[in-house]
């Protein structure tokens, strides 16, 4: 079923001359209307009209995270703030954050993506989603909350953490689909199975979107397994509204980016040139409707790549593969590049390790996996022990090539965080 059939399987031509249409209403809204990107256009001589097709985009500059920074607060707005019904800001590490404003048109067709994303997955009015994503400045539960509402929905807007409550709330009210981020759910799917529920017997949950930080296949397979339910993949970012830029259908199988609302290019990273579809790289993004704050190839850090075939379920706006991690997520181990979502894949493949890992670095040289396992595996015997480290150092060694320090940690020993885990602790001091 579709949320909207004629938007979500809009035959590829039609969708580039809309795409183009849009494109062309963005640019003059932002040259007319923002400064910032006036004076960027004309710094390279180009004018609104010089835009003629959908692949001209690539002569116009990008938008980073610096320039939202530099702008911050008010500065990208191409509508006046009176029009503004709503500000989220977006986890910065450190200082001021980015700050996003919507219209209240902005906040519509947010959720309008929303309702299509969950319809797509099979949810429908009769369904109870627990929304365990954090509610405030962060867009992740409240973005979700607008589009379920659409949809018609019961939602639970029950926030992360104080599981105990969170099962009692599954319990009461029939909770057939959670929002939440896949960290909080191998905790919670681990606490279930701890306190003896059996997920088909005593739960309703037919699905999960899992989404906010970077996970692996592996993650969802063992999360599934656990909950017995469907985890789909949710991908978005404040800068972009939030969730429900690119979703899963139910073929799982890479996420669905809604290109009638963005233009989805891939670059590398370091010569900024555009890549082909089915090639790696970091995601750039062009909203196509926002009226606020539009963004004019915004770069997102994230790592992933278009898949190049059509997708079985009759949808035509492409999809983007798993993220595989964000630029600045990599790190360097004597001398090799290694993303954080390699260990974790070897981690959550491996039998007997639990649901949370740590990576510490504490030199160019030297990284440490801080992992917990299996209750079972701390029987007092030193052999299981041994025998489980080696498993572990020597998995890592084949997929990362080189060889990490592994300590094995007993279940609940790291911090389970309620937003965004923190997984990499980085003590180097270079
Ligand atoms: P925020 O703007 O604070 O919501 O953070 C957005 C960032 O979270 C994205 O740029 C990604 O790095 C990450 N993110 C969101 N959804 C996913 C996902 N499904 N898989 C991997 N990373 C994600
Ligand atoms: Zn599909």
């Amino acid at each position: 079923m579709f949320w909207n059939e004629e938007l979500e399987t809009i035959k590829a031509s039609t969708l580039k001359n809309l795409q183009l249409k849009r494109l062309r209403e963005t640019i003059g809204r932002v040259y007319f209307n923002v400064p910032f990107y006036r004076d960027r256009f004309q710094a390279i001589n180009i004018k609104p009209e010089d835009i003629n097709s959908v692949e001209a985009i690539s002569r116009l500059p990008f938008t980073t995270r610096e320039d939202i920074l530099n702008n911050y607060p008010t500065g990208l707005l191409a509508v006046p703030r009176d029009e503004m019904v709503r500000v989220h800001t977006s986890s910065g590490t450190t200082g001021k954050p980015k700050a996003i404003f919507f219209t209240k048109s902005d906040i519509d067709r947010a959720a309008d993506l929303i309702a299509r994303c969950l319809v797509m997955t099979g949810m429908r009015k009769n369904d109870v989603l627990q929304n365990m994503m954090t509610y405030g400045l962060f867009t992740g539960a409240l973005v979700m909350h607008y589009g379920a509402e659409k949809v018609g929905v019961l939602i639970v807007p029950a926030g992360p953490g104080n599981t105990e409550r969170q099962i009692m709330l599954m319990k009461d009210f029939h909770t057939t689909a959670l929002h939440i981020t896949p960290s909080y759910a191998l905790y919670l799917a681990d606490y279930i199975k701890t306190k003896g529920i059996d997920p088909k017997r005593d739960l309703f949950i037919k699905r999960a979107y899992l989404g906010a930080e970077p996970y692996s296949e592996e993650t969802r397979k063992k999360i599934e397994e656990m909950l017995a339910i469907d985890v789909y993949n949710s991908y978005g970012l404040s800068e972009m509204n939030g969730p429900g830029v690119a979703f899963e259908c139910e073929m799982k199988r890479g996420m669905h980016l809604w290109e009638d609302n963005f233009i989805a290019e891939i670059i590398d990273p370091d010569t900024e040139e555009v890549l082909p579809d089915g090639t790696k790289g970091e995601l750039v993004l062009t909203t196509l409707q926002r009226e606020g704050m539009p963004l004019i190839r915004y770069r997102t850090r994230d790592i992933t790549l278009i898949i190049p075939e059509q997708c079985a379920c009759g949808r035509t706006h492409r999809r983007i593969d798993r993220i595989f991690g964000r630029s600045d997520d990599m790190f360097i181990v004597k001398g090799v590049n290694i993303f954080p979502q390699q260990i974790e894949n070897v981690l959550m493949a491996t039998k007997g390790v639990a649901q949370n890992y740590q990576i510490v670095l504490e030199s160019l040289d030297n990284l440490t996996v801080r992992v917990e396992i299996a209750r079972d595996l701390f029987d007092g015997n030193v052999t299981h022990l041994v025998n489980m480290q080696n498993k572990i150092v020597e998995a890592l060694k084949k997929e990362l090539l080189v060889k990490p320090k592994v300590e094995l940690l007993e279940p609940g020993t790291l911090p389970v965080s309620e937003g965004k885990s923190k997984r990499v602790i980085d003590n180097r001091t270079l």
